[in-house]
């Protein structure tokens, strides 16, 4: 009998899809009927009216006034952090019922969505760390320049104005906390458009900001696509800054769109991020932590996913082995059931590229070890794509080269740490990279040498506390720590006159 996921939808009581402009709940007008399907099952579980040009003229709106007018931006610092942190404990009582929409959000296993990377707990610490910063934020003072003028310069830190924060669909409750917190954090006011593919958990994080009682217009949702609601809303000019995460092809759209007005922008964007496995590694955690990037959680549908291993050629073959044993550990089945490990794809035209690349995969002369088709039977109603290995694979094939999003991993044999570099930059992308390897020295070096954002020895995750960002078309800025804050503020410099003693 195939899966279904409407016995769970019903029993969590989805709120309606509406927007939340101005403190006020309505619906979206001038925009389309969107249907929400489970990429577990293609089922229908929801609808509602997208957003169109008019509602985020109004969202856009709101943010404005309640930033130029509103109390917001020069409340005293202990006054907020006192509001948003209730945040904070609203998401952990809630905890449970939006790490389960999340699962009816995009697919993700609840084995994953309620263990802590991706969960409500990790959401929480996000808001939890950035409204740590409020009353922390420094600036600086600068010794007297010249004798001739004796001036006394500071900063002052600001925020920067309304945000558009824009999001993916694959984890939209850490997600959207990492955009919210800073923003909220600094005084900015924000205007945040969920995924067209997963909105339900934003949908309730809304609700529970709602019950803040923060001023009118600080905070303002909108739901829609990219063409119509995200276009609308990049292309607004009352928003200041754009703090995007989403695809490359999307994100130099933006870019290009935020230069009218010289409006700022974050983009935090895809990889093809390599892991470095030396011969001298313990080949075991080295291959099963691999191999998990693109077949556990999210099956590979993550933007720091390490998808090119790179591995020296006297483990290569053992290496490849315990990769394909770990890749048949996987278990596809029901989302909410715990013995579910993976994800399906998130829609049709996801599931159709991933299978177009493997097809080119085999085409180009990769070596097909396990997978590289769908499973049948109970799951074949959704967007299902058994995790697959392809080894031999040449830095020129384009499985080497272009971000898959999928349970796909391309092995390249290397010889030597030379060839391990070269190869590892050999990318347009610079998101993350792995290093395996005993050799503390080596490890240092190589870390040092590679031009990713995050480089991860031994193992690899996410933090809230830590810069995560990209270099090269990974991205452009960083998330996370005090960089999230810096880059919805501006700096002020202020100078004191110091004139002359009398
Ligand atoms: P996407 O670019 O298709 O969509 C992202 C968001 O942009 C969505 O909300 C979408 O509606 C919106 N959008 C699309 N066109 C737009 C336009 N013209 N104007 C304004 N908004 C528009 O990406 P996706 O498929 O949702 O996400 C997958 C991609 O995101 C992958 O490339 C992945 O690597 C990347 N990603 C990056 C990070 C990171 O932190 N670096 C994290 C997660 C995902």
């Amino acid at each position: 009998m195939a899966i279904t996921v409407l016995p769970r939808a019903h029993e969590l009581d989805l709120s309606p899809g509406r927007l939340y402009i101005d403190g006020e709940w309505s619906e979206g007008e001038g925009g389309s009927a969107w249907t929400h399907l489970s990429p577990a099952t293609n089922e229908e579980v929801t609808t509602w009216a997208t957003a169109g040009a008019a509602d985020v003229d109004r969202a856009v709106r709101a943010a404005r006034r309640a930033f130029d007018e509103g109390p917001w931006p020069s409340m005293r610092a202990r006054e907020r952090m006192h509001l948003l942190q209730r945040l904070v404990g609203l998401i952990h009582e809630n905890a449970d019922e939006l790490n389960r929409l999340q699962v009816l959000d995009n697919g993700m296993p609840l084995s994953m969505s309620s263990s802590y990377g991706a969960s409500a707990g990790m959401a929480a610490d996000r808001i939890d760390h950035h409204v740590g910063w409020i009353d922390k934020l420094t600036g600086e003072t600068f010794p007297v320049y010249s004798e001739g003028h004796p001036m006394q310069m500071l900063t002052l830190l600001e925020p920067i104005g309304v945000v558009a924060g824009i999001l993916p669909w694959n984890a939209p409750l850490m997600q959207s906390c990492g955009k919210i917190g800073p923003a909220l954090a600094a005084g900015c006011t924000l205007v945040i458009k969920p995924s067209e593919y997963a909105p339900l958990t934003v949908i309730r994080l809304a609700e529970l900001i709602e019950e803040l009682e923060l001023p009118d217009g600080v905070f303002n949702l909108v739901l829609g696509d990219g063409p119509v609601t995200g276009e609308a809303l990049v292309t607004h000019e009352g928003v200041d800054k754009i703090n995007f995460t989403g695809s490359r092809a999307t994100g130099e759209h933006i870019l290009a769109a935020s230069g009218k007005g010289i409006r700022r922008v974050s983009l935090e964007l895809g990889g093809k991020s390599p892991s470095i496995v030396f011969a001298d590694s313990d080949l075991e955690r080295a291959a099963v932590t691999t191999m998990a990037h693109v077949s556990i959680g999210l099956s590979g549908q993550v933007c720091s996913a390490q998808t090119r291993a790179l591995v020296e050629r006297e483990v290569y073959d053992e290496f490849v082995e315990i990769a394909a044993r770990a890749g048949d550990r996987v278990r596809y089945g029901d989302p909410f059931e715990m013995a579910t490990t993976s994800a399906p794809l998130i829609n049709a035209v996801q599931l159709e590229k991933v299978m177009s690349y493997i097809e080119r995969g085999g085409e180009e002369g990769g070596r097909l070890v396990i997978g590289g088709d769908r499973p049948a039977g109970e799951l074949g109603d959704g967007n299902w794509v058994n995790p697959t290995i392809f080894a031999d694979v040449d830095r020129t094939m384009t499985i080497a080269r272009e971000e898959i999003f999928g349970p796909v991993l391309s092995v390249i044999p290397i010889e030597g740490e030379e060839e391990a570099v070269r190869l590892a930059n050999d990318s347009p992308y610079g998101l993350s990279a792995g290093i395996y390897t005993d050799n503390v020295e080596r490890a240092m070096r190589v870390a040092r040498a590679l031009r990713a954002g995050t480089v991860g020895i031994n193992d690899y995750d996410f933090f809230p506390n830590a810069p995560f960002g990209g270099y090269k078309a990974s991205g452009l800025g960083r998330e996370g720590g005090r960089h999230a804050m810096e880059a919805v503020m501006e700096t002020k410099t202020v100078m004191v006159g110091l004139g002359e003693a009398s």
